[in-house]
């Protein structure tokens, strides 16, 4: 079996944000800096124990900024009946450990001194309020934030709104959207709402799904083009990739094994490459690091480029066309289609 890569951080602190929301502000140990350097928009897949060791995962965005905050924070808003989050809001204490996959995903600016337009429904505040703090903490950049919640009280992380707005004169103007108040964010109000907006850089939106598809449907009819629109669904991962893995048998030419060049972190390694087996297990059952966090095909942790060669995606939830075209795949998802394939992470 296999090691994962998973790390273990310290919890110093828990916040009440509000009556159904936790933040986990996390340590990260000096050896560890490199591994958790990240971008505003990404997020940590955390480990869930269960019953007789078998466990889940589920992944949180950073509601924290890099160079801005000291500490990692994740913030977790409860849901009804749900396993992990409950599990975080009920149990997780300032000082326990937690195990944690490094941070991920692509919901990030690719320019962080630009003007963005962000939405930002209930709990998926939490990667749009890192891309906000990001921006401000640049010398230019501004930011509009339309932010929905049933009501006042559900509005996490108003008060560091605020604060923020106050901070810097001119450079974030915040809209608040709230159910109790306005009734639900409809496709034709969030049109109304983009249009001063549409020439903006980028787009960013996360939330609830319905939400999601108003705000896309907004943005469409507001003229914003589709390229330029980032979205972040939040979903509950339904494998566990902290779970040791089952071992990739050694395959030989005669088995219909693909002759694998991989090169990673500046080194070239080859191997035999199973048709059926998914190029990321086969790299942690032969021992390298490959990076990798939700394992299903959706967060781009795993990408990297083919070469030579042709491999095929089983699923494929977060490459768009032009990645695809630029010669990326997701290493947790691909299977060897010819029988030499050359792939790099670098
Ligand atoms: C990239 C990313 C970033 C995220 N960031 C955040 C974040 O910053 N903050 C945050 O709060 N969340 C975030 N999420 C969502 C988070 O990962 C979880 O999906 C969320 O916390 C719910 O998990 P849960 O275990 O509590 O619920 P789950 O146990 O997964 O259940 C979800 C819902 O399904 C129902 N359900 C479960 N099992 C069944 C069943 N068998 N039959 C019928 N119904 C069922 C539950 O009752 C519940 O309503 C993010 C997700 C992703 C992918």
């Amino acid at each position: 079996m296999s090691e994962t890569s998973a790390c273990t951080l310290t919890v110093l602190d828990v916040v009440e944000e509000t009556a159904d929301a936790r933040s986990l502000i996390l340590g990260v140990p000096e050896e560890l800096g490199d591994r958790f350097d990240y971008r505003p928009g990404q997020f940590l897949t955390l480990r869930i124990p269960g019953a007789e060791g078998r466990g889940s995962a589920r992944c949180y965005s950073l509601a924290s900024a890099p160079g801005v905050d000291p500490d990692l924070k994740v913030t977790v808003k409860r849901v009804d009946g749900g396993v992990g989050s409950n599990w975080i809001c009920d149990n997780v204490r300032p000082g326990q450990t937690i195990e944690v996959l490094p941070p991920a995903g692509v919901f990030t600016p690719e320019r962080l001194n630009g003007d963005l337009l962000l939405f930002a429904g209930g709990s998926g505040i939490t990667p749009v309020i890192s891309i906000v703090k990001a921006v401000l903490a640049q010398p230019e950049g501004t930011v509009v934030l339309c932010y929905a919640n049933r009501d006042e009280s559900s509005v996490i992380f108003s008060a560091e709104l605020r604060e923020l707005a106050a901070r810097a004169p001119g450079r974030l103007q915040v809209i608040h959207l709230l159910e109790s108040v306005q009734g639900l964010p409809t496709a034709d109000a969030l049109a109304a709402l983009a249009a001063p907006f549409a020439g903006r850089d980028a787009a960013f939106v996360c939330g609830p799904a319905p939400f999601m598809e108003a705000v896309a449907e907004a943005l469409g009819r507001a003229g914003m083009p589709k390229q330029k629109i980032v979205l972040e669904r939040f979903h509950s991962l339904s494998g566990d990739p902290f779970a040791e893995r089952e071992p990739v048998p050694e395959a030989d030419g005669d088995t219909g094994a693909a002759k694998l060049s991989v090169t990673l972190n500046g080194n070239v390694h080859e191997f035999r490459w199973p048709a059926e087996t998914k190029l990321l297990d086969l790299l942690l059952a032969r021992g390298l690091k490959a990076p990798y966090s939700c394992g299903e095909g959706n967060c781009a942790a795993c990408s990297c480029r083919v070469v030579s060669g042709e491999v095929k995606m089983l699923v494929n939830d977060i490459l768009e066309e032009e990645d695809l075209e630029e010669g990326w795949v997701l290493g947790c998802q691909s299977v060897p289609v010819t029988g030499e394939v050359e792939i790099s992470f670098d």
